[in-house]
């Protein structure tokens, strides 16, 4: 069906293109390098046969793959992003391929001894006999989220070649900047113009997501009164010891480090302090609306007490929210996701249904009017050295797409 060998040849000329985008950057895109692989697919996009490809004065390359069928059925759209995370090197990317993995160490850098292990990734195990491609140890590989791109330029080039698959109009956009949060900012929804869309920009084959976490920040300032400590008594007071009364006032089970699935958290990240004054900075995060708001209450009552207790302000709180789970612009079209979970049932896939324990660019999109679950682009271990795909998982994907274009023809011609 998808032709494998141009499938990897695609990839391939993808992820050897550097996009890192940069955290520090206020400029839009945040790096200038983002622009080459957007230009590289402006032009392959136009090859192919796909429609008002426009590349945009913000790096927003957008497509059309018109309708085949005479009904009017949703336009729906699929996106990935073109940047690689910040956290690791995309310079010089020199991809691996493992044909026929048989279940052993792979060596990715002999000279460095870098042994991607499934005695440590236990996911490898799960592609035996598949072709695998790595790192050589040195970089990230970008399959995160060039693998998102291949398969919907691949699906998008399949639908095309195959006019008997019916299908109505596609949308397809690659944005940049998803990895410094800003994918989503100048995401031109109304030009875009499809009533939903799907990000191919999931891990793992099989997933398929539609909740994330409700996130806020919370700075607290606790002021301080500085004396000589040979003559502080009754005037004397410390605001670092007071950080720690703060920090203690809080549930100690509902960190990072003992959480999972849906459970929340508060994450202390940093902490600056003298006598005079301590600055504590948190991070809030909760899937369920009403628990956010209540970890967001309960950092103010204890600001409260202590402020009541010293009959004085010497604790500040100031919060701002970041994002919200999507789940509550995706829950009233709910069929969105089943379209999804259905396609992959009908090609074998088994469906894997988890609340993101993160933000992605399809929860900002959801809620500026474009419902955006997020779909498996094949990748493991993003953001690393041990970063890999197997070249099925992304065939698979392929499929999905193609999938969910026939099926939501079928569903509503
Ligand atoms: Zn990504």
């Amino acid at each position: 069906m998808i032709d494998k060998q141009h499938l990897i040849n695609r990839f391939l000329s993808y992820v050897v293109i550097d996009t890192t985008s940069d955290p520090e950057n206020s400029a839009f895109p945040s790096t200038e390098k983002q622009w080459v692989l957007a230009k590289m697919l402006e032009k392959e996009l136009i090859k192919i046969g796909m429609q008002e490809v426009e590349l945009d004065e913000n790096c927003y390359l957008m497509a059309t793959l018109p309708s085949n069928i005479s009904e009017n059925v949703p336009i729906i759209g699929f996106i990935s992003h073109i940047d690689t995370s910040p956290d690791f090197s995309g310079t010089n990317v020199n991809p691996q391929i493992i044909e026929n993995y048989q279940g052993n160490d792979i060596i990715i850098n002999e000279a460095e001894n870098i042994i991607l292990s499934p005695n440590y990734f236990e996911d490898l195990q799960e592609y035996i006999g598949q072709t695998i491609i790595t790192t050589d140890g040195t970089t990230l590989l970008g399959a995160d989220d060039k693998a998102g791109i291949t398969e919907i330029v691949t699906a998008m080039e399949y639908l095309m070649q195959h006019p008997e698959i019916k299908h109505g109009k596609i949308r397809i956009c690659f944005t940049p900047d998803e990895e410094v949060g800003k994918g989503a900012h100048l995401f031109d929804v109304e030009k875009f113009g499809a009533d939903w869309a799907y990000t191919m920009d999931g891990s793992q084959i099989g997933e398929l997501e539609y909740e994330n976490f409700n996130a806020a920040s919370a700075v607290v300032t606790i002021k301080g009164k500085m004396v000589h400590p040979g003559y502080a008594k009754g005037k004397m007071i410390n605001s670092l010891l007071l950080a720690t009364d703060f920090i203690n006032a809080l549930p100690t089970l509902e960190i990072p480090g003992k959480t999972e699935g849906y459970e929340g958290f508060f994450h202390l990240h940093d902490v600056t302090g003298s006598v005079e004054e301590t600055k504590l900075e948190f991070i809030i995060r909760d899937h369920d609306f009403d628990q956010f708001e209540e970890r967001k209450y309960l950092l103010q009552k204890i600001a409260f007490d202590m402020n009541e207790q010293f009959q004085n302000t010497v604790v500040l709180v100031d919060i701002k929210n970041q994002y919200f789970n999507m789940k509550k612009m995706i829950t009233p079209v709910m069929h969105i996701v089943d379209i999804a979970e259905e396609v992959m049932i009908d090609l074998g896939i088994q469906p894997i249904i988890k609340p993101i324990r993160g933000g992605t660019d399809g929860s900002q999109l959801s809620f500026k009017g474009l419902p955006c679950p997020n779909i498996f682009a094949g990748g493991h271990n993003f953001h690393g050295r041990y970063e890999y795909v197997p070249v099925e998982s992304m065939i698979k994907a392929t499929e999905v797409i193609i999938g969910i274009a026939q099926k939501v023809a079928e569903k509503y011609g």
